[in-house]
C-alpha cells in the first residue's frame, strides 16, 4: 500500500458523544471509525474494513475540544497574582504584569526563555483536551516582522494541535510612569504597522501544516485599538474571509475609560463602529451594560452582540481568582449570545475549566437550574466551532475532522454516574484523558504528549520562570522585593 493511502482506524467506545446532524447524543457502545483525517461513520456498529482498531469500550469518546481563548506562555505573571496584587487596579490581575516599567522599559515576560513557554504551553494544552485553540496575539517568541513563520506557528504545527492565530496589533501599550501610575502610550503610527505585519502572516501561512494553523486577526484589546485600527482590521477580514478576536470588557478601567471618552460601552462602541459581526470572537465580554461592578446600566450590549451574531470566549477560571464573574452564562445564553470556552493562561486544562463555567455560572443566578451540564459542553465544542465558522469541528460526524479524546472513565474519580456528561464535568479534570487525536493522528497517548519530552520542558519553564522571579524587583516600579508585593502562603523557614 503506497504510503500516502490514507488509513481507516475504528474506535470502539462505551460512551460516544455522537452528533446526529442537530445535537449531541450518547451513543453506547458503538464505533467511530475515521480515514485519513476524517471521520466517516459514527454508529452502532461497522462492517468495511479498517486498518487499525482502539479499545475504548470502557470509556468515553469526546469530540476534542475548541479553546477559543488562550495566551501561550508559562504565565510567569498569573502564577503570583492570586491573593495579591495592586489594589488600583480594580481586580484587574494582567496589568500587574503586563505593563512596561516606563515606556520603554521590559514587562516581566522579557525575562523568560519564550521557546520553552511556548512549547511547555502548547503541550499543557493538547494534553489536557484542546485540539483547537484560538491564541491571543501574544507578543512571546517574537513573531518576526518581515512575515516569518514564528516560533508559536512553527511549534504548533510540529506537535500537530490546531491553533488560529497572527502576531497581535495594537495601537498603544500600558505602561507604569516613573511614580508607579499605570498609564496608557499611544504609538505615533496609530499601530498601523503591526496590521501589517499580521496580514504578512496571514497571506504567508494562512492553511499551513495541512490546514492546522490558521489565522485571524487579533488586536490585543480594544482598550489599546484606536477606532482607525479597528476599522481597518474589520475591512482586512472581510477582504481575506477570516475572522476577528480581541480583549473587550475585561477590565473596570476599560469599562470607564470607554463611557468616559466616547460616551459608549465598550460593545457599544463597537456596534457604533460596525465592527462587530458573526466572525468575531470577545475574549472575556464580561463587563456588559448592568453587570454590577461597572455601575452603569443604560443600553443592551447583550442584544448588540445576538444581534450582529458575535461570539464571546468565556474564561471563568482566570476572573475567579479576582473575584469577579460573568452576569451570567445563562442571561447571554437566554439573550441569544454564542457562547465558546477558553483556558486563557494557566491551568491550560479546558476539560477542568468546564467545572469552573458550570459552578460560576450557578453561583452568578444564585440558580441550581441555571448553566445546564448540555449547555456547558456545547459551549466548548459546537460554540467554538461556530465562533470559528467551522461545521467541521467539535463534533463526531461523518465529515468532520478527526479531533477526538478517549477519556479514561475507569478511574477511581469518575466514580459510579448516572449520567457520562455530568460525570465528566463534575469528576474529572484534564489528568483522565488518555487519548488525544487531531487530524487523524493520535499525538496523546496513555496521558503522554509524544512530540515532546515533558519532563524536561517542565523543568526548562520552572528554570525560565524562576529567572524572571530573580528579575521581579528590576521590574517592579519602586523595586520592591515580589516576596513582599507578592507574599506566599507561608513565610520561608530559613535557619
Ligand atoms: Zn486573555
Amino acid at each position: 500500500m503506497p504510503e500516502s493511502t490514507p488509513l481507516t482506524t475504528l474506535i470502539k467506545g462505551g460512551w460516544i458523544v455522537a452528533f446526529d446532524g442537530e445535537r449531541h447524543r450518547i451513543l453506547r457502545d458503538g464505533v467511530v471509525v475515521y480515514r485519513g483525517d476524517t471521520v466517516t461513520h459514527v454508529g452502532k456498529s461497522y462492517e468495511g474494513p479498517v486498518d487499525h482498531t482502539i479499545d475504548a469500550r470502557a470509556q468515553l469518546v469526546s469530540p476534542g475540544l475548541v479553546n477559543a481563548h488562550v495566551h501561550v506562555g508559562a504565565h510567569t505573571g498569573d502564577r503570583m497574582i492570586f491573593d495579591a496584587g495592586r489594589a488600583d487596579l480594580f481586580r484587574s490581575g494582567f496589568m500587574n504584569y503586563c505593563a512596561s516599567k516606563g515606556i520603554n522599559g521590559p514587562t516581566l515576560h522579557d525575562f523568560e526563555d519564550a521557546d520553552v513557554a511556548i512549547r511547555y504551553s502548547l503541550s499543557c494544552l493538547l494534553r489536557f483536551g484542546s485540539t483547537t485553540i484560538v491564541e491571543m496575539g501574544g507578543e512571546l517568541g517574537g513573531e518576526s516582522g518581515n512575515g516569518e513563520l514564528g516560533p508559536l506557528a512553527s511549534h504548533a504545527g510540529e506537535l500537530g494541535i490546531r491553533i488560529y492565530m497572527a502576531p497581535g496589533m495594537r495601537s498603544a501599550h500600558h505602561y507604569y510612569d516613573q511614580d508607579g501610575r499605570h498609564q496608557i502610550h499611544w504609538h505615533a503610527d496609530d499601530g498601523l504597522a503591526t496590521l501589517d505585519r499580521a496580514l504578512a502572516f496571514v497571506e504567508r501561512y494562512d492553511g499551513a501544516y495541512e490546514g492546522r494553523v490558521r489565522a485571524i486577526l487579533v488586536p490585543l484589546e480594544y482598550h489599546l485599538s484606536s477606532h482607525e485600527l479597528l476599522r481597518r482590521t474589520k475591512s482586512a477580514a472581510r477582504q481575506y474571509g477570516i475572522g476577528i478576536t480581541l480583549h473587550l470588557a475585561e477590565s473596570v478601567l476599560e469599562f470607564q475609560d470607554s463611557i468616559r471618552h466616547t460616551g459608549r460601552t465598550p460593545v457599544g462602541m463597537l456596534h457604533d463602529l460596525d465592527f462587530l459581526g458573526p466572525e468575531v470572537v470577545l475574549g472575556h465580554g464580561l463587563y456588559t451594560s448592568g453587570h454590577s461592578q461597572v455601575a452603569y446600566t443604560r443600553g443592551d450590549d447583550l442584544a448588540l452582540l445576538a444581534g450582529t451574531g458575535t461570539s464571546v470566549a468565556h474564561s471563568p477560571t482566570v476572573f475567579a481568582r479576582r473575584g469577579v464573574y460573568l452576569e451570567s452564562f445563562q442571561r447571554y445564553l437566554d439573550a441569544g449570545v454564542n457562547l465558546a470556552i477558553g483556558t486563557d493562561s494557566y491551568p491550560q486544562d479546558m476539560l477542568g475549566e468546564l467545572k469552573t463555567v458550570a459552578l460560576m455560572g450557578k453561583i452568578a443566578d444564585r440558580d441550581f437550574e441555571a448553566v445546564n451540564t448540555r449547555d456547558v459542553f456545547n459551549a466548548a465544542t459546537l460554540g467554538g466551532a461556530r465562533a470559528l465558522g467551522r461545521d467541521d469541528l467539535g463534533r463526531l460526524a461523518p465529515g468532520a475532522k478527526a479531533d477526538i479524546l478517549i477519556v479514561d472513565f475507569q478511574r477511581a474519580r469518575v466514580g459510579p454516574f448516572l449520567d457520562p456528561i455530568k460525570a465528566l464535568i463534575q469528576c474529572c479534570d484534564g489528568e483522565v484523558i488518555d487519548t488525544v487525536i487531531v487530524a487523524g493522528r493520535t499525538r496523546v497517548e496513555e496521558g503522554r504528549v509524544l512530540m515532546w519530552d515533558s519532563e524536561e520542558l517542565l523543568e526548562g519553564v520552572r528554570r525560565s520562570c524562576a529567572n524572571a522571579w530573580d528579575r521581579f524587583a528590576d521590574y517592579w516600579p519602586d523595586n520592591e522585593p515580589i516576596d513582599a508585593v507578592f507574599p506566599g502562603a507561608f513565610e520561608s523557614w530559613e535557619e
